[in-house]
């Protein structure tokens, strides 16, 4: 392999899960990618808080905790793998505004504040790429905004949250509760000592975030994403919704939908039956994956390991070279676009189906006055299951799509139903047409 003259500086803010990986790779990888984008790529230093930390893979004199020292150096590119909002934002700023091209992993920094890191990248010409902040390695982002660029998304289904679906996977195959089922996640790695970003949906609100501005053409913020995560998942719900053909998913869901003749996006994160027969179902333990259902290409999955400091430093680099081929050609690549301005409407415009359990009084006249509320709101049954007799008499009853706020009025109702006992559980349903 001829060695490329040129030689681009690269460097690294953040020496943890992911950096450490990246570092290594660039390393290890020295001469393929130089190869590959036509010049070298030379780490020039690792900024990180603790500089006397053992970080196995990273030569220690490119250790630093001097981020504005690195920034002077005049780096070519800028990878940043700190995560959280400061001082990631301001460094990034100060990297394109210094001309550097900057790839990050960081969704929670992009899904807040994504406008102004695009126009910082615009106005400098210069590439801001962030492949790996949603669903690790999957390549996804790039597929979105290049690949279906010429499609009519209409729908984004995700699994994009690694922890929450290992904790469903395993409530479903052992029996165990939230709590043992977190516990579990919590000794293999899979959750943090603090999970609340992961179970309570933050984290995939954050991507939903994400995947809704690309596939919609639309910003799209994370307080634009109504979120609810599977803290209140009981065993109950799941044996429950298995005794009907679905697997409970925590999606984030994004879709472009019309409300009182307006086309806007309505995006969300929650706990979702899905049919056993839905590819999605198939998704299982720490694994990710987002199906796309667009006007031409008709529907699309993509399947992969969503987190994990090699896995996602695949899709960091991925980004590097891409970054580093442009800066070589004295170009960027395709930039992010915003042209629909969608409005974003709320879930109480989305259509979708309910799941609801309700333990009743056993007495004659109890599924009238229950389908009678349906009724009251507009809501369509599509089936409706009796378990057991007496005081411990259960009804399982699935809906027809409806608007959500029709569906939230009904439930509301049935708890002020003397004959409901208790409502066990109410959760969305996604089926093959919805
Ligand atoms: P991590 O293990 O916590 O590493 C963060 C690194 O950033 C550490 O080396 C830390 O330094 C450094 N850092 C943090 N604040 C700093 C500051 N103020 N000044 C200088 N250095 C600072 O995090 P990670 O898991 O690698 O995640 C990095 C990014 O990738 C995040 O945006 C995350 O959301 C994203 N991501 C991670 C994964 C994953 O599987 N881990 C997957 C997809 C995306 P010290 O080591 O000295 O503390």
């Amino acid at each position: 392999m001829a060695a490329p003259a040129e030689q681009l500086s690269v460097v690294v803010l953040g020496g943890g899960t992911v950096g450490t990986q990246v570092v290594r790779l660039l390393d290890e990888q020295a001469d393929d990618l130089a190869a590959r984008v036509g010049a070298r790529l030379v780490v020039t230093g690792v900024g990180v808080r603790d500089v006397a930390r053992e970080r196995p893979g990273i030569r220690p004199e490119l250790i630093t905790d001097d981020l504005d020292g690195l920034l002077d150096s005049d780096p070519d590119l800028v990878v940043e793998l700190m995560g959280g909002i400061e001082p990631a934002r301001a460094t990034i700023l100060r990297a394109l505004g210094g001309g550097a091209a900057v790839v990050t992993a960081n969704k929670a920094l992009i899904a807040t504040d994504g406008a102004a890191l695009h126009r910082a990248a615009e106005q400098a010409g210069v590439d801001l790429y962030y492949e790996a902040a949603v669903a690790g390695a999957i390549p996804l982002l790039r597929p979105l905004r290049e690949s279906l660029a010429g499609d009519r998304i209409r729908r984004v289904l995700g699994i994009v949250n690694g922890t929450t679906n290992y904790i469903l996977t395993q409530m479903d195959a052992t029996g165990s509760s939230f709590a043992e089922a977190l516990a579990a996640a919590q000794q293999l790695g899979y959750a943090e000592a603090d999970p609340t970003a992961d179970i309570d949906g933050l984290d995939a609100a954050a991507k939903a975030a994400i995947l809704a501005s690309l596939a919609f053409h639309t910003r799209v913020t994370f307080d634009d994403v109504s979120v609810e995560g599977i803290r209140a998942v009981t065993a109950e719900d799941i044996t429950a919704a298995r005794e009907m053909g679905f697997d409970i998913k925590l999606l984030a869901i994004a879709e472009r939908i019309g409300s009182n003749g307006t086309t806007g996006v309505c995006v969300r994160v929650h706990p979702t039956l899905v049919p056993r027969t839905h590819p999605l179902a198939g998704v299982r333990d720490a694994f990710n994956a987002v199906f796309i259902e667009a006007d031409a290409a008709g529907q699309v999955m993509f399947y992969g390991r969503g987190a994990g400091g090699v896995p996602t430093a695949s899709a960091v680099l991925g980004d590097v070279v891409a970054a580093a081929r442009n800066r070589i050609a004295g170009s960027t690549g395709p930039r992010d676009s915003s042209y629909a301005e969608l409005p974003i409407l709320p879930i109480g415009s989305a259509s979708t189906g309910y799941f609801v359990h309700l333990r009743v009084l056993d007495q004659p006249g109890v599924l009238a006055s229950v389908a009678g509320v349906f009724a009251e709101h507009g809501a369509s049954i599509r089936s409706m299951t009796q378990k057991g007799e007496g005081d411990q008499a259960e009804l399982l009853i699935l809906t027809h799509p409806g608007r959500e706020s029709d569906l939230a009025a009904t439930v509301a109702g049935l708890r002020r139903l003397a004959r409901v006992d208790e409502v066990i559980g109410v959760m969305r349903v996604i089926g093959e047409g919805q």
